[in-house]
């Protein structure tokens, strides 16, 4: 099918020919692919609920939408942003950056030569407010507004969505900032479907959640040892859910299955294990009879803002080093030294992936650790601002006499004996919001700063030292 849709002078030609491959099965036809006029391929679209990415010649680019569901920024494949866009109220796009990007308004297609908006029946000319023709509908007799054939959304855009070109046809706007959450949120997050329903803490909920309706809403990660999918929560909603999968089950899960099979199968399982009382004692707490919660913090993409959460960053002999990396690094040797000693490990993630800080929490307190981690290097920001800190820090939650301040001191000086890291002692917080939620003994551990101590922090042989002072520091404790 083609549609020929822009004209360009520097081809010196009266036309351009573009042809397209266009989805007709949804309600408003989509292009899936562009070709020119030798049948090279231009772009490559991607669609989950909206416009998810970009692929051309010149590399892959993914969209990020504001709350009406317009695009509002545009990153590269490592998450850079190349451009934003802001909106005039009729939706006259503003770009800063470079980009070479068709859609924005409402994410449809703004042809490049003529700044026309293509709504299927007409285009749309934004810098008017106004489509530049008739409307086919012919109005109706009691509604004035409607008879006036070139207005676009019954002059009330704030509000509405005009994706057929036609009055008739509008959408409010309520459902497109839904919409937009979701796609950023599946766009960051992809490759895994899931699961519905709030999750609290124990045991009845997690029945309760087990039993519950299942909406494929979140996302499923597939990871070797824990499997976890997380939920959203928009505007006071949860749109998704968390979900502890438990060991490899999971992974048999993948294939013939249908995403909401896979969350049913997943989830008995979950029930099976948790629930029933059939998981053998090994299994919950491994043969040491321990069970460690690991999260490593940050990583991913915050769905909420479309901003990557790679915590603390810093560069050394042109190597970009972010925080989330090696919290993650850490966890995985911490994580492989404990389970060589028997003890059962779980991790809120295994991989580059977005959690809420209560959904860390949520999980270990579920899965009913025995010890919950949380792993994390300290940025330079702070005051004094000039002064290059350096040093190893454990912080524990005030206030409780759990036993977390003796993990704290435990792993402090177990670091302190295995590193040539500087060691700033442990210090109660009531201040950090993942410690808070956890019903059992919990750490938080700074393992040094992403500024002065980078040169000790880029060689893995010290990543290890310190995630072997950490499993020290564990075991000891838990004696
Ligand atoms: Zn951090």
């Amino acid at each position: 099918m083609f549609i020929p849709e822009s004209n360009t002078s520097t081809t010196r030609k009266d036309y351009e020919l573009t042809f397209y491959v266009n989805d007709i099965n949804t309600a408003y036809t989509r292009t899936l692919v562009e070709y020119d006029a030798n049948g090279s391929m231009v772009n490559t679209f991607e669609y989950g609920d909206t416009l998810l990415a970009r692929e051309t010649t010149g590399g892959r680019e993914s969209y990020l939408y504001d709350g009406r569901g317009s695009v509002a920024n545009i990153t590269d494949s490592s998450g850079a942003m190349v451009a934003s866009y802001t909106y005039d109220t009729f939706g006259t796009p503003k770009l800063s950056g470079m980009s070479t990007n068709p859609y924005s308004y409402n994410a449809e297609r703004i042809d490049r030569t003529t700044g026309l908006q293509y709504l299927r029946a007409r285009y749309l000319d934004t810098s008017v407010g106004g489509f530049i023709s008739q409307d086919t509908y012919l109005g109706e007799l009691l509604k004035p507004l409607t008879q006036n054939q070139y207005i676009y959304t019954m002059n009330d855009p704030m509000n509405h969505i005009d994706p057929s070109g036609h009055w008739g046809i509008l959408k409010s706007i309520g459902s497109a900032v839904v919409s937009g959450a979701k796609t950023v949120y599946n766009a960051t997050v992809s490759g895994i479907k899931a699961v519905g329903s709030a999750i609290s803490s124990g045991w009845n909920a997690v029945t309760s959640f087990v039993s519950g309706a299942i909406s494929t809403v979140g996302s499923w990660f597939g990871s070797t040892a824990t499997t976890i999918a997380t939920g959203l929560a928009y505007g006071g909603a949860i749109v998704g859910a968390g979900l502890i999968g438990v060991g490899a089950a999971i992974g048999a899960y993948v294939a013939p299955m249908t995403v909401t099979q896979k969350a049913q199968a997943a989830l008995a399982e979950v029930k099976r294990k948790f629930c029933t009382g059939d998981m053998k004692k090994a299994d919950k707490r491994g043969v040491a009879g321990i069970a460690v919660f690991l999260d490593p913090g940050h990583g991913g993409i915050n769905p909420l803002t479309g901003v990557r959460d790679t915590g603390a960053t810093n560069e050394r002999k042109g190597i970009t080093y972010y925080e989330s990396e090696l919290n993650l690094k850490t966890a995985l040797y911490v994580k492989e030294e404990l389970e060589s000693k028997g003890v059962k490990v779980y991790m809120s993630r295994s991989d580059d992936v977005f959690l809420f800080q209560d959904t860390r929490a949520k999980i270990a307190n579920v899965v009913n650790a025995d010890v919950f981690a949380s792993i994390h290097y300290n940025s330079n920001r702070g005051f004094p601002f000039t002064a290059v800190q350096k040093g190893t820090t454990v912080y524990y939650p005030s206030g409780r006499d759990d036993g977390s301040a003796a993990v704290a001191s435990s792993v402090s000086n177990s670091i302190q004996t295995g590193t040539s890291l500087k060691s700033k002692g442990t210090q109660s917080s009531d201040r950090i919001h993942v410690l808070n939620e956890t019903a059992m003994p919990a750490i938080l551990i700074e393992g040094g700063y992403m500024g002065g101590d980078i040169k000790y922090l880029s060689d893995d042989a010290n990543i290890k030292a310190i995630a072997s002072g950490i499993v020290q520091g564990i075991v000891q404790s838990s004696r």
